[in-house]
């Protein structure tokens, strides 16, 4: 036992699932999209092992200036844009593709003075209300980002779904069709779905995809599993037992006492807690694969630790292996026992969780 938890990275899964992607989205072109860490998966490694993306998408200024440093030379699209002149120039020194969505960013650009040389997104919000112009104020804002840029410079159009994980909802059909009269006429490239535009029920069109969750092999869809979109999980986080210990019946374990052995119970501790990212909302019962076997979570999530019931299993000691997800445990259901999203636990894997990335020969 060399080391208690870590997070390893499978690089030929995270390519599998961008061939995966690029079959359900004939012909689009794949932004890989690694904001936050690549959904806590590594950024930079995550980047290096995505070289078959077409682009890489960040959402702060900051990581598309690492991803640049550590030699990618991709083109890297900003998700939110610049928000001062600095902002701007460091973006244009980067060579940073700009997403421009409200008129404060038109602005800043037109006080640079000269075009901005790499393509630039204009995003309409068709209904999601967070960031883009909204569809009667789109028509002005591209008409003055047109006549900053030079004629030959690609302004291209996007916009962001709010609900295309829902298979009944209309919010989809309305989005599309906001987009599509918005930009009735005028020539670009698109970019429209996300994961769920990709994978869900509604077809969503565009020369761009712009993937996330999905590239990291968790299902964008409620009532799919990744296995059957065809996505392999990319992490699997892992650690070990610390102790076997045996907790006699009506005694409790952990804080709060929240659980108490109906018999005699043999618990292994586990070294991982809400210090690594686990959440700590995890109720007993939860499902943690032990030595590949699944076996319920008992009593409140620690900082370092946890406690499992491993009476079903025949050998388990110091040092023999836990999954809390990853391959036949996915984190799609983990997140479900703790009233959330995958993102959300992928993205909360702390730092001291060292991330190990395997397979990068594999293509
Ligand atoms: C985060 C993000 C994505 C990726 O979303 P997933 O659901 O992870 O596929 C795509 N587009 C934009 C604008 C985003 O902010």
């Amino acid at each position: 036992m060399s080391r208690l938890i870590r997070a390893v990275i499978d690089a030929g899964a995270l390519r599998h699932n961008v061939e995966v992607i690029r079959a359900r989205a004939p012909g689009a072109r794949v932004m890989a999209v690694v904001k936050a860490n690549a959904y806590g998966h590594g950024l930079v490694q995550t980047a290096l092992a995505l070289h078959s993306a077409d682009a890489f998408a960040v959402a702060r200024l900051e990581e598309g200036v690492r991803l640049r440093e550590q030699g990618v030379r991709a083109p890297i699209v900003l998700l939110e844009g610049i928000f001062s002149p600095e902002q701007l120039r460091e973006a244009r020194a980067q060579r940073l593709e700009l997403v421009v969505h409200d008129a404060l960013q038109v602005e800043l650009l037109a006080a640079a003075g000269e075009p901005h040389r790499e393509p630039l997104w204009i995003k309409i919000d068709t209904g999601m209300n967070r960031l883009g112009f909204r569809p009667e104020a789109f028509r002005a804002a591209y008409e003055r980002l047109r006549a900053l840029q030079p004629a030959s410079s690609e302004i291209r159009l996007m916009t962001h779904l709010a609900a295309a994980d829902d298979p009944v909802g209309h919010m989809t059909g309305e989005q599309l069709e906001r987009f599509a009269a918005a930009t009735r006429g005028i020539a670009g490239e698109r970019s429209i779905a996300n994961s769920a535009g990709i994978f869900g029920a509604v077809a969503v069109a565009g020369q761009w995809v712009r993937p996330g969750l999905a590239l990291y092999g968790a299902s964008p869809l409620p009532q799919r599993t990744a296995a059957e979109l065809g996505l392999r999980p990319v992490m699997r986080l892992e650690t070990s037992v610390i102790v076997v210990r045996q907790v006699p019946r009506g005694e409790t374990v952990g804080y709060g006492a929240t659980w108490r052995a109906e018999r005699d119970t043999r618990v292994a501790i586990v070294a991982v807690g809400y210090g690594d990212g686990l959440p700590r909302s995890l109720p007993s019962g939860t499902p943690v694969c032990v030595a590949g076997r699944r076996v319920p979570l008992v009593g409140r999530v620690s900082m370092d630790m946890i406690a499992v019931d491993v009476s079903t299993l025949e050998s388990v000691s110091v040092g023999t292996p836990v999954m809390l997800w990853g391959e036949g445990l996915p984190v799609e259901e983990v997140a479900g026992w703790a009233g959330t999203i995958p993102y959300e636990l992928l993205c909360s894997v702390s730092e001291r969780v060292p991330l190990e990335i395997a397979g990068s020969a594999a293509a």
